[in-house]
């Protein structure tokens, strides 16, 4: 299997081979229209030809006849006379006049085609006279014989055709026709032989143009059933990625409504599973640090195997490069070491308002996954994308958050949010009948402290000091900045004694940091607690406040409890007395 870079030029060329493809489709009716069009033009020229040839072959037919005819009229009117000159019967004039009536007949017709060919066909015969004055000598010479034997003159009558050379002017007659017949029978034979290879070229012809025209044809089909073939791909590609499409929005729809990190994966879970089936994966998100990429959440078959925990940004290509980057098995590829061996997986870094958030990871599970992961790269970076752009909006939401209820200097909550947590906590602390502490705590003779040493030199105190007070905190308590030099810290379930005890090492502390920067600063602490203090939750403030006052007053740099109440009045409070937040 190889899975290395993929080609951007494979999607063009298949678009190149369509266009041509197109344009050949194009052309392919005009030309089976030109085909057809030249099959009918050769058949109607062919047929034309056909009908000329056919005609010229009649004519040639019919002159042949009548010249054979002409010479039965002659050689009747030869019989007919020499009869007439040796018997001297009437009755043999009957075939003399019936030949040369169709001599008669024939002759305006034939005598000019038959002088044309007496004229140019000098050597039949010994003369070279025309053949119509041939014919009048012979009709004058048996009309002199016959006049001749009509007085019983046949001695006379056969001397004249003799003298007048009857036998050799029909001899000559004859060679005449028969050298036109046979001249006729060889243009005969001519015009039968061209139509024929006429209807052979046009057989050929027709068939190769029908050839043409079926081969494209069926090339027109194919590629018709091609085209429409390449149409329903098209169809089908373009619905998964309108299906795609809309999955992506309705992903990026359900991450808007993500409350918070868990839900986001639960969204990204459901996504991946339903538009990379047969892929398992993986979410990383950089740690507070930024220096290791925890696993937020996975999907898949074999999940625990294939996945690790957490990494450093550097065993990461995909990181490293700022791309996405392929994990392929084949020998020698450059792999991630997060990835375990053999995985093919590909990575791709969640970017989003130029911050690089963390890294989808998408495993390929089996050979078959694997060779589909370069495919499904552009859909697994579409989620990647957009899994990018809600860590961001996020990340920028609970930035915003954060703006609204911190102080920017210490990174403390503000006043606003302490004095609201104040009331839910003091609430809650009463309906599991606990007990809540404040400390109020003002830094001694910062004034002092800012003007020899500078403005900024005091802000760095107070992030110290902010610091220092968080470092003895449980993670429920809250720590305030309360304004300027005033610090104040919400502290649940916790008694008078236990908040004394956090306030003096408090107090230690920020004296330690202080010396540790060859500046003399301490800090006031004043402390008070519901219910032994205080009564209700507006007024355990000003009781912190003023112990610390009086902190203040006693010398500064130590720890004042606001005094006790009765028990009578703290039991009170516990057995859930008059103690709603601003009831009097
Ligand atoms: P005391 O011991 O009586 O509290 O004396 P103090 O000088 O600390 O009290 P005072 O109220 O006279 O002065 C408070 C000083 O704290 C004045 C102000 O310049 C300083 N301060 C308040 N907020 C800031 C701050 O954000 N940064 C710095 N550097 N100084 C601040
Ligand atoms: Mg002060
Ligand atoms: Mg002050």
């Amino acid at each position: 299997m190889s899975v290395g870079t993929w080609n951007g030029a494979g999607a063009v060329l298949p678009e190149q081979s369509r266009r041509r493809q197109r344009e050949r489709m194009r052309i392919l009716p005009v030309m089976i229209v030109a085909v057809v069009a030249f099959m009918g033009a050769n058949s109607v020229a062919g047929f034309l030809i056909n009908i000329a040839d056919q005609a010229s072959l009649a004519d040639r037919e019919a002159e042949t006849q009548q010249v054979r005819q002409l010479e039965t009229a002659l050689i009747d009117a030869e019989t007919g006379v020499r009869g007439y000159v040796l018997a001297g019967g009437v009755e043999y004039l009957d075939p003399y006049l019936a030949g040369m009536r169709a001599v008669g007949d024939l002759g305006p017709k034939l005598l000019p085609i038959l002088d044309r060919y007496a004229s140019a066909e000098p050597g039949v015969g010994s003369e070279t006279r025309p053949f119509s004055s041939t014919i009048a000598d012979l009709r004058t010479s048996w009309e002199t014989a016959i006049r001749l034997s009509g007085s019983n003159q046949q001695n006379e009558a056969a001397g004249a055709l003799k003298s007048t050379h009857a036998g050799e002017l029909m001899d000559r007659l004859r060679a005449l026709m028969s050298g036109y017949l046979a001249q006729q029978a060889v243009g005969t034979d001519q015009i039968q032989r061209r139509i024929y290879v006429e209807h052979v070229q046009l057989l050929i012809i027709n068939l190769a143009s029908a050839l043409i025209a079926i081969a494209a044809m069926i090339y027109g089909f194919h590629s018709s059933a091609r085209e429409a073939r390449g149409r329903e791909l098209a169809i089908a590609e373009g619905d998964a990625t309108r299906r795609q499409v809309e999955q992506l929005f309705f992903m990026a729809d359900m991450l808007q409504s993500a409350a918070n990190q868990e839900d986001m994966n639960a969204v990204l879970r459901a996504t991946a599973k339903h538009m990379l089936p047969g892929f398992s994966g993986a979410i990383y998100i950089f740690n507070n640090s930024r220096d290791r990429l925890d696993l937020s959440t996975r999907w898949g078959v074999g999940e625990e195997a294939i996945c690790c925990d957490h990494f450093t940004p550097d065993a990461c290509w995909a990181l490293k490069r700022g791309n996405p980057n392929l994990n392929g098995s084949e020998e020698g590829a450059l792999r991630c070491t997060h990835v375990a061996p053999g995985l093919v997986t590909l990575e791709i870094p969640m970017a989003a308002r130029g911050q690089l958030h963390g890294l989808l990871e998408i495993v390929a599970e089996g050979d078959e996954a694997a060779a589909r992961l370069a495919q499904i790269r552009p859909i697994a970076t579409a989620i990647g994308d957009t899994m990018s752009l809600a860590l961001s909006s996020m990340a920028l939401r609970e930035r915003l958050r954060s703006q609204a209820l911190r102080d920017a200097l210490t990174g403390l909550y503000n006043r606003r949010f302490l004095e609201e947590t104040l009331e839910r906590t003091c609430l809650d602390a009463e309906r599991r009948k606990s007990p809540v502490a404040a400390i109020m705590i003002d830094l001694d003779h910062f004034k002092r402290l800012n003007d020899l040493h500078g403005h900024a030199a005091g802000d760095a105190v107070l992030q110290e000091v902010a610091k220092a007070i968080l470092s003895c905190l449980r993670g429920t308590d809250v720590a305030c900045r309360y304004g300027g030099e005033e610090l104040a810290v919400l502290l649940p379930d916790c008694s008078i004694a236990m908040a004394e005890r956090k306030a003096a090492q408090i107090r230690g502390r920020i004296s330690e940091l202080c010396a540790g920067e060859g500046l003399s600063v301490t800090a006031s602490l004043g402390v008070a607690s519901i219910p032994e203090t205080s009564a209700r939750a507006s007024e355990l403030l000003p009781s912190a406040d003023a112990a610390l006052y009086e902190a203040k007053q006693k010398g500064r740099d130590r720890v004042v409890s606001a005094p006790l109440r009765s028990t009578a009045q703290r039991l009170s409070v516990i057995e859930g007395g008059p103690t709603t937040v601003g009831a009097s």
